[in-house]
């Protein structure tokens, strides 16, 4: 079923593109890959091919500079094949749209679009480390000017993609007494030394692969910071405020493929001589789980859409980022539950789409801290 009635022609052949590779190239090699834990770059490769790497850059890059609202059509569509894959193919071109953001040098904004759009490059971004997650203005990572170079020692960790990646986007400290007021971002290529650790043994999203990212006096150009000193921290917040809403569309994605799963089931599962999907309690349960994936997509669509227009999202963007992802954790544990036992065992899907769907409400932000800026904003805003 196409969920995106409103989707204009572009819009749909873009899906339509899509989904021909993805049902081709990557479903029937799904499970193997979730086993192995790979990201299978033959099918990046084939979605580059197709035109279908970074769309999200501008036209004046040489991109498409596809709007948001679009990019969380294809996310979802993409994220119903492997929510996992998903997430890793779209997430570097998301990441590079930082620098044509907030970079000030026209120069290294040309740069990373060449990188992504001609070099097929994979990008990485580095904020969180060991001992700073939710709280990563804590970070320990630092950054020293010596001439006309930046010295960077730290290790950041659970950093998506990086053991393939080209490029890192790294948060460093450049005054260690001003808080976040002293984290900027610096732009890293592999090649200046960056150190990759083991890669992380994950419970789900294993096409997408994570690991710890080394930094011990690693020396970069200065100009390779990106915009001003001491703003590193405002662009990735600003950045994390639209991201959320492309990555929780491949968890939506994958509660989707769920919910189209355990209807099939429930009409061909018979038991006391009947469907089970003929019991208004399961068919209810169903619906109930079609309607809140429904209500998450509009809400989606919503934030994108004011992403868009350029209207501030500070409620909107943490507000939307848990509804989806608890949407997404309820529907698939739901849609698991009317498989039965079937549900359970590996050989079924729904044991991955259950590992799969249970880190949205983790990264780019925990629910609990998007929870905190919600009240934050209420308490504030309310007399
Ligand atoms: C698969 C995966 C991919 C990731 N990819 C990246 C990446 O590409 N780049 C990157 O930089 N990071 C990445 N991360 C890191 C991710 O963003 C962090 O794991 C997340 O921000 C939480 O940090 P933490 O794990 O240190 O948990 P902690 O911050 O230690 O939190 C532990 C628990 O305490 C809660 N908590 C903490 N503080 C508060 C508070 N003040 N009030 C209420 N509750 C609180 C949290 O919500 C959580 O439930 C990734 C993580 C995973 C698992």
């Amino acid at each position: 079923m196409n969920n995106y009635k409103l989707a204009t022609p572009l819009q749909k052949d873009y899906i339509d593109l899509f989904k021909q590779i993805a049902e081709k190239e990557l479903a029937p090699r799904v499970a193997e890959l979730d086993v192995k834990g790979e990201f299978p770059m033959d099918v990046f490769n084939k979605m580059c091919d197709a035109g279908l790497y970074g769309l999200n850059i501008p036209e004046a890059y040489g991109g498409l500079g596809v709007d948001l609202k679009t990019q969380v059509m294809l996310h979802e569509e993409l994220g119903r094949v492997d929510a996992g894959f998903s997430f890793a193919f779209f997430i570097n071109a998301d990441n590079a749209d930082i620098v044509i953001r907030f970079a000030k040098d026209e120069e290294q904004k040309k740069y990373i679009a060449k990188k992504i759009l001609q070099d097929r490059a994979l990008c990485s971004v580095c904020i969180t480390e060991p001992n700073a997650g939710s709280d990563a203005a804590g970070m320990t990572t630092t950054a020293v000017r010596d001439g006309d170079e930046y010295v960077l020692n730290g290790t950041k960790s659970f950093i998506s993609g990086a053991p393939l990646a080209d490029i890192f986007l790294v948060l460093a400290k450049t005054d260690k007494d001003k808080g976040a007021k002293g984290i900027s971002l610096f732009l890293v290529e592999k090649s200046d030394g960056v150190q990759i650790g083991k890669e992380e043994e994950k419970m789900g999203i294993r096409l997408s692969s994570t690991s710890e990212v080394i930094l011990q006096d690693v020396r970069i150009p200065a100009s390779r910071l990106v915009g001003d000193e001491g703003k590193g921290f405002v662009y990735i917040m600003q950045y994390l405020e639209r991201v959320r809403f492309t990555t929780m569309a491949c968890g939506l994605g994958a509660a989707q493929n769920a919910l189209d799963l355990a209807v099939k089931y429930a009409k061909e599962r018979v038991q006391f001589g009947k469907p089970i999907i003929k019991n208004q309690a399961l068919g209810f349960k169903l619906a109930d789980i079609h309607i809140k994936i429904a209500a998450a997509r509009s809400m989606l669509l919503y934030a994108a859409a004011m992403a868009d227009e350029g209207i501030p999202m500070e409620d909107i963007s943490p507000s939307t980022k848990v509804f989806v992802s608890e949407t997404t954790v309820w529907a698939v544990n739901e849609a698991l539950q009317i498989f039965g036992g079937y549900g359970y065992m590996r050989e079924y899907p729904m044991e991955k789409l259950y590992r799969d769907a249970r880190i949205f409400p983790i990264f780019e932000g925990t629910n609990e801290i998007q929870k905190l800026v919600v009240s934050g904003i209420l308490e504030k805003n309310t007399n």
